[in-house]
């Protein structure tokens, strides 16, 4: 049956409430293979030899299709947007309009796996070269002004689907909190250089692969929240080097390797923070990618929400040291 127009997803933005809101009924109808005790339960559309139960591949790793895939980008079938062909740069102050852009699901093993960890590093370089490879082609794609991938890993982190995997949406417009840190970071005295060089003189390095770091940002809203992130400046991961993105995979690998060793079986979620593409990148020439991944150790309640403050239970130097200290 074709999807009624009211059924496509749109966004709600209301300027007086600071607050965007995408109102997607199709993610309703979306499975769940974990019931509330994160237990899986029924068949998983994303093992190896299920491929008829999703979508066509978008990309695949190996891309030679006489080998049996590693990892897989397809399109998410509960999209939270679609291409609706009207794409619009701009929220109004008090607007709804069709929400328009790109969401895809990362596989990222083919045996179903439910962590990172079990991935070898080899295959795990190739998931992230695969990212990159898809954020890549998406600079430049018509209505696309900006693109992330993100992960949700285990039940308090929104995770719906056991089998290893994320997310990657690509939107016409620029979401708040990437105009918030872009509009930050354009005040003289705020660098990226700077917070790293405060996280070396604290301590707070958690690890480097080539010229990327893993830090423990100066104001971390749960414990062992840690920042991925170049060197030198460079406002777009989907530009970057071969090297680099190596580095992004060994950094992922370690920091979730010991914040488990830190909280066996903790939650978490990683999204990554890139400039808008095209103009707006060159403009940012100052400014680094990161990717941030944050612990969900305990739920984000009364006084997040209503405030905007977190509340943590450890100082970005004492997460710096267990983590570094956490033997894995
Ligand atoms: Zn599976
Ligand atoms: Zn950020």
């Amino acid at each position: 049956m074709p999807d009624s127009p009211s059924r496509n997803p749109r966004i709600h933005h209301h300027s007086l409430a600071a607050r965007t809101v995408v109102v997607a009924p199709k993610r309703a109808d979306r499975p769940s293979d974990l019931d509330a005790a994160g237990t899986i339960v029924g068949s998983c559309p994303f093992c190896i030899g299920q491929e008829s139960q999703t979508p066509p591949d978008v990309l695949r790793a190996p891309a030679d299709a006489t080998l049996p895939w590693q990892a897989r980008i397809i399109p998410n079938r509960y999209p939270v947007v679609e291409l609706c062909g009207s794409p619009s740069a701009e929220l109004a102050s008090h607007t709804t309009r069709p929400a328009h852009g790109i969401h895809e699901v990362i596989i990222e093993s083919a045996a179903h796996f439910h962590s990172i960890l079990e991935v070898d590093a080899a295959a795990w370089r190739g998931v992230w070269q695969l990212i990159h490879q898809r954020l890549a082609m998406l600079d430049g794609a018509p209505g696309i002004a900006w693109a992330t991938v993100f992960k949700n890993s285990g039940l308090a982190a929104g995770a719906s689907l056991e089998h290893l995997h994320s997310q990657l949406i690509g939107l016409d417009f620029v979401p708040p909190v990437m105009a918030a840190e872009l509009a930050a970071a354009s005040q003289p005295g705020h660098s990226f250089a700077a917070v790293i060089e405060q996280a070396a003189a604290n301590g707070c390095v958690v690890a480097e692969a080539g010229d990327v770091v893993a830090i423990i940002p100066p104001a971390p809203r749960q414990p062992f929240e840690t920042w991925i992130l170049p060197r030198a400046p460079e406002p777009l991961f989907s530009a970057t080097s071969p090297e680099r993105v190596a580095a992004v995979a060994i950094l992922t690998q370690h920091v979730v390797a010991r914040l488990d060793a830190a909280v066996p079986g903790a939650n978490y979620n990683w999204w990554l923070h890139q400039a808008p593409f095209g103009e707006r990148a060159a403009a940012l020439s100052h400014w680094h990618w990161h990717v941030e991944i944050l612990p969900r150790l305990a739920p984000f309640a009364g006084f997040e929400l209503g405030t905007g403050c977190h509340i943590t239970t450890l100082s970005p130097e004492e997460s710096a040291r267990r983590l570094k200290e956490a033997t894995t």
